[in-house]
């Protein structure tokens, strides 16, 4: 696992694991990570809604499904591009490539996804093309050959011309459900309402983008009614496309896991 190595040297450069106290700060760090997991699954299924509700490439043809996840991971990393003086958000971004490594089938079920390890190298890739002088210690964990800057210009530019709104105006506001949470999931909901993940992601989107739909964020118990340990966003069709509902859920199933999961698989390398 070289790559698992880099990324948790490199991580320790920006403080994720410089902890005078392990004992104390364990769940501090446990939570940190997993909410920068987290969060780049929810903007993850941001670019998802954002694709469908504003640019239509969710039903484009001449895109594969695998397609439409590589893109909705690129456009995760242009909303929370973190600045080289944003410590908490480099340290997110790294828990979020951190999270992919974590490759036990017991907590990963992305079938629809590209590989796990491929997720991360494109994270890295892209923080790193965001500003290569500022991120150069990344470059050693990218494979040969990458052109991170460039891939890093082409979706931030996609994204700027496509997708982001510039009239100033203000779209349809997005609702967000924290429905009661069954099945012992009441501690994943507490962590999610705390993390403000959440109306986070609602004000960066009603910010940058106009929705023309009515949109939901719902956090829920998904066990036996949904995929009860993934995110996805899904569209509810109405009756005419007007009526169509955009919705991202989130199931409190998914943070739990990682939650008792943990760093699992980082404890020798963060000491
Ligand atoms: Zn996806």
């Amino acid at each position: 696992m070289r790559y698992l190595w880099i990324l948790v040297v490199t991580a320790s450069l920006f403080g994720l694991s410089a902890t005078p106290s392990r004992a104390q700060t364990q769940d501090a760090e446990t939570e940190a990570f997993v909410r920068g997991f987290v969060r780049f699954l929810a903007y993850h299924e941001a670019g998802h809604l954002l694709m469908g509700q504003i640019a239509d490439l969710n039903s484009d043809p001449d895109w594969s499904n695998v397609d439409r996840e590589d893109y909705a991971d690129r456009f995760a990393m242009i909303l929370l591009a973190p600045d080289a003086e944003d410590p908490d958000g480099i340290d997110e971004i790294i828990s979020a490539a951190a999270g992919w490594l974590q490759v036990d089938s017991s907590v990963l079920r992305n079938e629809p996804h590209a590989p796990a390890e491929q997720r991360a190298i494109e994270i890295i890739c892209l923080l790193y093309g965001s500003n290569p002088q500022q991120f150069g210690e990344f470059a050693e964990a990218l494979p040969a050959g990458r052109d991170c800057a460039a891939e890093y210009q082409i979706i931030d530019n996609d994204v700027e011309e496509v997708f982001r709104d510039h009239s100033g105006e203000l779209g349809q506001e997005i609702g967000i459900v924290f429905a009661a949470p069954t099945g012992g999931m009441e501690n994943a909901r507490l962590f999610l309402q705390d993390s403000g993940i959440v109306e986070d992601l609602k004000l960066d989107i009603e910010a940058d983008f106009y929705l023309t739909h009515r949109t939901t964020i719902q956090a829920m118990s998904c066990a036996g009614k949904a995929k009860p340990d993934t995110f996805y966003s899904d569209r509810v069709r109405g009756a005419t496309p007007d009526e169509d509902h955009f919705v991202i859920t989130l199931c409190y199933e998914m943070i739990d896991e990682r939650l008792r999961y943990g760093m699992r698989g980082f404890e020798d390398e963060t000491q």
